[in-house]
């Protein structure tokens, strides 16, 4: 049987955030989300991945049609990105076990085996875990086991959260006992709202000991598309 999976774009670009921020990385954003945050009544930034509405402009391609695009720039940095990528995990198995230095953006809902997936075990899981100003339901953007299992696993991974306001507390619930890399980024889906949030994120990373994270993506292209 042949998989598909939807895509709804492939570019290469800079990794603008996070623990590898500055690595040219090829983005495959892959279509769907079993979430739907809207940050202070915004939709999230990659509203056309996620919105059933864009799904059209998506295209189904195969695992071999993905490993021959990924040929032509490897080696590189992978990011399979959305969307939720962990959506389509069991799929895209063959290119996990292929290629090195891929990394996973999800929001850590969706629980991997990595017993039977164990090539995971070398991937990259950027944990963008939803906090309360996703607009999400606790329990829809939370599953404390599917984290656990990306962040003892995976032991790349690393979380990642935007910060607007003190959510340290909410931080604490998520990260509990584990020690993987904590980085916290500024709200902001254009670069004055970016600017505004970042000095109190910078503090507040100061404070908790936290790693700063810059968004330069949005800093330098705001809501473009492919960049
Ligand atoms: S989990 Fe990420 S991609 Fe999905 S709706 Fe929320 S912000 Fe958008």
């Amino acid at each position: 049987m042949t998989y598909k999976v939807p895509i709804s774009e492939i570019f290469f670009s800079i990794q603008g955030e996070g623990k590898y921020a500055g690595r040219p990385s090829l983005f495959i954003r892959v279509g769907g989300c079993n979430l739907n945050c809207k940050f202070n009544n915004n939709r999230c930034d990659s509203f056309y991945a996620v919105d059933k509405r864009y799904e059209s402009s998506w295209t189904l391609m195969s695992i071999t049609q993905l490993i021959n695009l990924i040929r032509q720039y490897y080696p590189c940095d992978i990011v399979f990105t959305g969307g939720e990528p962990t959506l389509y995990y069991k799929r895209l198995y063959p290119i996990v076990e292929l290629f090195d230095n891929i990394t996973f953006e999800t929001n850590a809902t969706i629980d991997i085996d990595f017993v039977k997936f164990a090539a995971y075990k070398d991937v990259t899981f950027a944990m963008s875990v939803k906090l309360s100003n996703s607009n999400e339901s606790y329990s829809r953007r939370i599953n404390k086991k599917a984290i656990y299992n990306m962040a003892t696993n995976a032991k790349k991974s690393f979380f990642k959260f935007v910060i607007d306001r003190d959510l340290y507390l909410e931080i604490l619930d998520i990260v509990d006992s584990l020690e993987n890399d904590i980085y916290c980024m500024p709200m902001g889906e254009d670069k004055n709202t970016l600017e505004q949030n970042a000095p109190f994120v910078f503090e507040f990373c100061l404070k908790y000991g936290f790693c700063y994270s810059d968004r330069t993506h949005i800093r330098l292209f705001c809501k473009k598309r492919g960049v």
